[in-house]
């Protein structure tokens, strides 16, 4: 090792090579800081001098499979001219932490394919280390976010564990990124952020959401003046629920025998039916032949489908409001409930054809979500965790474990 290998392997400048011990599966490099900085911070004077010194140990990038680590002799500095006391920060060094910049780096890089843990154990440092150094980057690279070509937003929820914990994400509708997280879905967990892109926001449209009140309520509140559309999504498994509690209603009033007609039926209803293999449409078919209602229901649920093809917004707030009509006057429990609910919410499922976003995108995200979950143990730190969501969208490989 020599000084000028210090600065070209691991970009260490301002010290003077002085010895190299092997230490089991360690190699330490031991240098000292030398005399070049000779400018007060203060009063920038050059009558800078050492008073003082000290040791420390810091993480260097592995040489062949060897830990290395640099052995730092820093000097305390005074400036003779106004009395200035300090320990200079070197710019290898990071601060008061135990590793040096080319440290942090080769852990960064490491992480474009390899998991938290197989990079803590190839380098012989705690997985605590390596996530830490990753929330850092995270943290630097998303502090400021700008929202200017924010123009269609989605808000969506998921449970973070199981049980009643959810979180809150935003997602830009046209890049897929999670731009913003919370704890909870209450108008108040989420106002906060609504209230940030009122100001910063300026091109914002429209937010797509399902029909939950306090979503709603937030966005109202906070953005008056972005047009709210109704998730089709979210809409058809309204319809999907009905017709559900409609089969179990009427399942639960046959006797014993007929019940079997109904045996796995269940997603004979819910699925779209140019889906079905040809066995499972006798089957739905000699169903809906023998329960009117659901016959009924059915029909309408497969007519909903080809609401979102409408290209013309007024023939689609026309058929959406016969559709609920004739959904009124049918006398079916379930069926009347979605269409109050979709009824109530007219003017922001119509919202669609004036933007025509979904929340797709989102759902594809929660998928990836699902997988991060499960790899980072729970997630005990919840701000690493939100980080680890705006970043979703950059990581070719899932490597958080
Ligand atoms: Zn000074």
């Amino acid at each position: 090792m020599s000084t000028s290998l210090l600065y070209h392997a691991f970009n260490i400048k301002g010290v003077e090579y002085r010895a190299t011990r092997y230490v089991g599966n360690r190699i330490i490099f031991r240098a000292e800081m030398n005399n070049s900085m000779k400018e007060c911070p203060l009063c920038e004077k050059s009558h800078v001098i050492f008073k003082g010194q000290r040791s420390r140990l810091l993480h260097l990038p592995p040489v062949g499979r060897k830990r290395c680590l640099l052995e730092l002799v820093l000097h305390r500095l005074y400036c003779k001219s106004c009395g200035h006391l300090f320990w200079p920060n070197l710019q290898f060094m990071t601060g008061k932490k135990r590793y040096t910049r080319a440290f942090a780096l080769t852990v960064l890089d490491l992480l474009r394919f390899s998991t938290i843990r197989a990079v803590a154990d190839y380098l012989g440092v705690g997985w605590d280390l390596v996530k830490q150094i990753h929330k850092e980057k995270l943290a630097a690279m998303y502090r400021h976010q700008n929202f200017k070509d924010l123009v269609y937003l989605g808000i969506d929820e998921f449970s973070i564990r199981k049980g009643h914990s959810y979180m809150t994400i935003f997602v830009n509708l046209q890049t897929g990124r999670i731009i913003h997280a919370v704890e909870g879905r209450s108008v108040e967990a989420v106002s906060p952020f609504l209230n940030k892109l009122r100001k910063r926001a300026t091109n914002l449209k429209a937010v797509a959401v399902d029909m939950s009140h306090s979503y709603v309520k937030a966005i109202t509140e906070n953005l008056g003046h972005v047009d709210i559309v109704f998730d089709r999504y979210h809409i058809s498994a309204l319809m999907n629920r009905g017709i559900d509690e409609l089969r179990k209603e009427i399942q639960a009033k046959l006797d014993k025998n007929d019940q079997q007609y109904f045996k796995g039926a269940r997603f004979l209803f819910l699925k779209n039916y140019s889906n079905l293999p040809d066995q499972s449409k006798k089957k739905l078919q000699s169903l809906l032949d023998a329960n009117q209602p659901l016959f009924f229901m059915y029909n309408m649920k497969e007519l909903l489908g080809y609401f979102w093809m409408f290209s013309s917004p007024a023939l689609a707030k026309e058929f959406l409001y016969s559709w609920c009509f004739d959904a009124l006057c049918s006398g079916i429990m379930p069926f009347i409930r979605v269409a109050m609910t979709l009824n109530k919410h007219k003017d922001n499922i119509l919202n669609y054809f004036k933007h025509r976003i979904t929340n797709a995108v989102v759902e594809g995200t929660n998928n990836k979500i699902k997988t991060l979950k499960r790899q980072v143990y729970g997630f005990r730190d919840m701000e690493y965790f939100k980080l680890r969501l705006y970043h979703l969208h950059r990581s070719r490989y899932s490597f958080a474990g």
